[in-house]
């Protein structure tokens, strides 16, 4: 079985801790990866401290040449990097709309290609005969980087990039479910990297707690859980460390009666299901309008029993499996649920027999807002689809539930899609496409989904502090 192992100040740990890695599409063991604890963090955050210094002076364009290696790194390890994705994950290769593993290391690339390019200018907010007051970005020191299952290698991307590329140094540490893409990743990153910049860490909570207490840690990015962005939050207080928070949505998806009902439920049909639902702004919450509500049903319907679900690896695949077995379950309670308030299974609605953790394609009409599978987040491949016939209604429902990531209006009248958009209480919002999120374009929650953004210019921002520099004449 193959071995993965931690990278700590450029070298790989000579720990002899390992752990099991469950490929969900089985339910079997088929790698192992070392099992870090605090004093592989403590360690991890000073060669990190102390990398600090020479890479923070380290010019803009070294930095970017830097993270353009590191791109092509990736490039060039594309199809083993996609392997272990699959595996780890459970996600196709190919999957659903094109939404698969080679999706995640192609977007890995393209992210980094893209922030490389970027460049924090100095802003100059004055300059008179009595001075020249400068703003500029300075970065914060040893950013920790804590990341989700459920696209372990592109969040790892979008944390660690922008944080390079800003002057920063990191210690990653993976979810303990999928952990070998970002340690395979980070081992090649230091062939290219100086020591100590990019270091890398596994293991459980206690390890992910010592990251968020450490008093050298400047900054933690998290994606994941609502709950453990709380826990977070209160537990890096320590030393007012900065945060970027991306946690849960329960994305709500607006279908107006003049839409074309068989090819908006395509794209409705992709936007609710790739990654099997396991997507933080995956659309969650679908209502769409009294007049073309039982077509849209049958369409999505249709669409979910004719879609072919398997193990990523087998060609044609558009499914997987859902990531881990405590997942599974969340979405079999909640489709237990739906069933006792009243849901009209049209598709789906079981697990799959056999080994590995599927589940069916589900798609559960004549739900309302009050009933779990609408107010929470599944995480996997269920929707509900209300029905709905007043805008303004719709909208405050829409904006009654607690996250805030995204949502989007699906209209052929794109100036009336628009002004709607504008209303609904969230952090991205896009019409008649959902989740459509890209490197240029800031991408956050508000209310319970977080805050801060990722992503383009503001998202580079975050990872800085500003320092206002006051020039006299
Ligand atoms: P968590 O939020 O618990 O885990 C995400 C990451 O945080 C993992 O790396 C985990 O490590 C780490 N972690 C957990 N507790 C702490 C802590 N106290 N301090 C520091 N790090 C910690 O997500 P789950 O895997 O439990 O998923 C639960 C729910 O979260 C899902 O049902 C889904 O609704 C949502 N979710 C949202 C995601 C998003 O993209 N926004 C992604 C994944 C899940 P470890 O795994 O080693 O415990």
């Amino acid at each position: 079985m193959n071995k993965f192992t931690m990278t700590i100040n450029g070298q790989q740990s000579q720990s002899t801790q390992y752990v099991d890695v469950i490929n969900p599409a089985t339910g079997q063991a088929f790698a192992q990866c070392q099992q870090g604890n605090v004093d592989d963090l403590n360690q991890a955050v000073a060669s990190a401290k102390s990398a600090f210094n020479a890479w923070s002076q380290t010019s803009s364009a070294e930095r970017k040449a830097k993270m353009l290696a590191l791109a092509a790194a990736l490039e060039a390890n594309m199809p083993e990097l996609m392997a272990l994705v699959t595996q780890e994950t459970g996600k196709p290769m190919g999957g659903l709309n094109n939404v698969g593993s080679g999706m995640e290391v192609g977007g890995s690339i393209a992210w980094t290609q893209m922030t490389a390019e970027l460049e924090l200018a100095v802003d100059v907010v004055q300059d008179n005969k009595d001075a020249r007051i400068e703003v500029h970005r300075k970065p914060l020191g040893v950013v920790g980087s804590i990341t989700p299952w459920n696209w372990p290698l592109m969040i790892a991307i979008w944390h660690i990039i922008p944080a390079l590329r800003t002057g920063n140094t990191v210690v990653i540490k993976p979810s303990e479910l999928t952990p070998l893409s970002t340690l395979r990743f980070v081992e090649l990153a230091n062939e290219i990297l100086p020591a100590g910049v990019l270091n890398v860490v596994t293991g459980e909570g206690d390890v992910g707690h010592a990251l968020t207490t450490h008093k050298d840690v400047s900054k933690i990015i998290f994606t994941g859980s609502t709950q453990t962005g709380k826990n977070i939050m209160s537990a890096s207080s320590c030393n007012l460390k900065r945060l970027t928070l991306e946690l849960g949505g329960n994305d709500a998806g607006i279908v107006l009666p003049d839409v074309d009902v068989k090819a908006t439920a395509k794209q409705l049909f992709a936007a609710c299901f790739h990654n099997n639902g396991q997507t933080c702004a995956a659309l969650k919450r679908l209502y769409v309008h009294a007049s073309i509500y039982e077509e849209v049903c049958q369409e999505m319907a249709q669409l979910a029993k004719q879609v072919s679900v398997g193990n990523g690896l087998d060609e044609g695949v558009e499914l997987g499996p859902i990531q881990n077995a405590k997942q599974l379950q969340i979405v079999v309670d909640l489709a237990a649920d739906a069933k006792a308030c009243g849901g009209r299974f049209l598709a789906g609605g079981n697990k799959i027999a056999g080994e590995g953790y599927f589940f069916e394609p589900t798609i559960v009409a004549d739900l309302t807002d009050g009933c779990r599978l609408v107010d929470e987040e599944p995480f996997g491949p269920i929707v509900p689809i209300i029905k709905f016939s007043d805008v303004d209604a719709v909208i405050a429902k829409a904006n009654e539930n607690d996250a805030g990531l995204g949502g989007s209006i699906w209209s052929a009248d794109v100036v009336k899609a628009t002004e709607l958009a504008k209303r609904m209480e969230c952090g991205s919002v896009w019409i008649n496409t959902h989740g459509a999120i890209q490197p240029n374009a800031p991408f956050g929650g508000i209310k319970q989904s977080g805050f801060g953004v990722e992503f383009g210019l503001y998202g580079l921002e975050e990872y800085t502090s500003i320092q206002t520099l006051r020039i006299p004449k």
